[in-house]
């Protein structure tokens, strides 16, 4: 069996065995170390790195390649912005009863869903599930609750004209029905220290913001938080009436809506939501930088952020919500499976 060196700035030299049936992202994690992805499928350029030694398939022609649908061909030694251990056993699928669901906005969905008595699905508060749907691929969903009690979730969905859940499912579910979910997954989630938070939001890019921010407000008072959250128009900043009681609660927490196509609002921000950041903060240097919402937005975030305002890169945490549907850049990544049925 080959190995793979991984180097992450701050850290010894990790070591793992690459299994040649799974990607390098997922011999990482049957390893217990969780590198930086989202979408799985080689699209949102979350899990890219340099490769300092040896050879993956598909080649890296410019040195770097996506750990997601990339596979060794023997020992590799790999750079990553960063690396944290992770304990997959604690995964679980569940079949779950949807309690309630509403429409926040015309097409925001949001759908609580109870566990089965005395399950538990323990998960930090930014990461996110996979809703299995039969014979299609799992749509993934972060949690907009904060993990209190781990009996219950909160998912806070984008319908889109044409979309297998949103458009398709979700108006023929009723109270009580099973939602077939498995979790927790990801390494979206608010890491330790006295760094000042940014968190960057685009539509429902809020979901796990808003399970970050009832998680954390209440415990790490001394820390400041800053939302800026975007939207294209004003109804798409759905959930204004939560995060105006965040700012009357909270001296720490900051809050700025950012509109990109609707300027009737003289309380918002006008443009694009990480322009409006980059704007207030020239210099990261000292921050940790949270981002979610439509690829593109954690693309240009990124490289905003890390090559104009000197963030490091390895405090960019980021989930890319690319489409489950969405074609693979690269061929068919295999998905750990690491799981137990509850
Ligand atoms: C880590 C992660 C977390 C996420 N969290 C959230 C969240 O909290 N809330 C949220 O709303 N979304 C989230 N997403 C995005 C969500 O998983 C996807 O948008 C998912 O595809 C939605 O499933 P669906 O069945 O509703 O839509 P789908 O049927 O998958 O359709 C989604 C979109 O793809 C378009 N589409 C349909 N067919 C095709 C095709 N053949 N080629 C290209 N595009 C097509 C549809 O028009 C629609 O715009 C997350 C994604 C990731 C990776």
């Amino acid at each position: 069996m080959s190995t793979c060196t991984l180097e992450v700035p701050g850290r010894a030299p990790i070591q793992f065995e690459l299994d040649p049936t799974l990607s390098v992202l997922d011999s990482a994690s049957k390893a217990g170390w969780e590198l930086p992805h989202s979408c799985r499928r080689g699209n949102c350029e979350s899990c890219r790195v340099q490769v300092l030694e040896g050879e993956v398939s598909p080649a890296a022609s410019d040195g770097t390649a996506l750990l997601c649908v990339s596979r060794a061909c023997g020992d590799l030694r790999i750079a990553a912005d960063r690396a944290e251990p992770v304990n997959t056993s604690q995964r679980k699928t569940v079949q779950a009863k949807l309690y309630r669901l509403r429409m926040a906005a015309p097409d925001v969905a949001v759908i609580d869903l109870r566990l089965p008595a005395g399950v538990k699905a323990p998960f930090k508060a930014g990461q996110y599930l996979q809703l299995h749907l039969p014979g299609a691929e799992p749509r993934s969903f972060s949690m907009s609750n904060a993990p209190k009690s781990a009996d219950s979730v909160q998912l806070q969905v984008r319908v889109l004209p044409g979309s297998l859940f949103g458009e398709k499912v979700l108006p023929t579910l009723q109270p009580g029905d099973p939602v077939t979910v498995e979790l927790p997954f990801g390494d979206f989630y608010l890491r330790e220290g006295p760094a000042p938070v940014i968190l960057v939001a685009g539509g429902t890019g809020f979901a796990p913001m808003q399970s970050i921010l009832e998680d954390a407000l209440i415990k790490q008072r001394d820390r400041s938080f800053t939302l800026y959250w975007g939207a294209r128009k004003a109804d798409g900043l759905y959930a204004l009436e939560q995060v105006r009681k965040w700012q009357q609660k909270f001296s720490n927490f900051q809050f700025f809506g950012v509109l990109s196509n609707d300027d009737s609002d003289c309380s918002m921000r006008q443009g694009m939501v990480h322009e409006a950041v980059l704007a207030d903060h020239p210099n990261l240097s000292q921050h940790q930088v949270y981002v979610c919402g439509a690829p593109v937005l954690v693309n240009a975030a990124r490289q905003a952020f890390v090559q104009r305002c000197q963030l490091p890169a390895g405090h960019f945490y980021a989930d890319s919500f690319a489409a489950a549907n969405a074609p693979c850049a690269l061929g068919p990544a295999p998905i750990p499976s690491v799981t137990a049925t509850v």
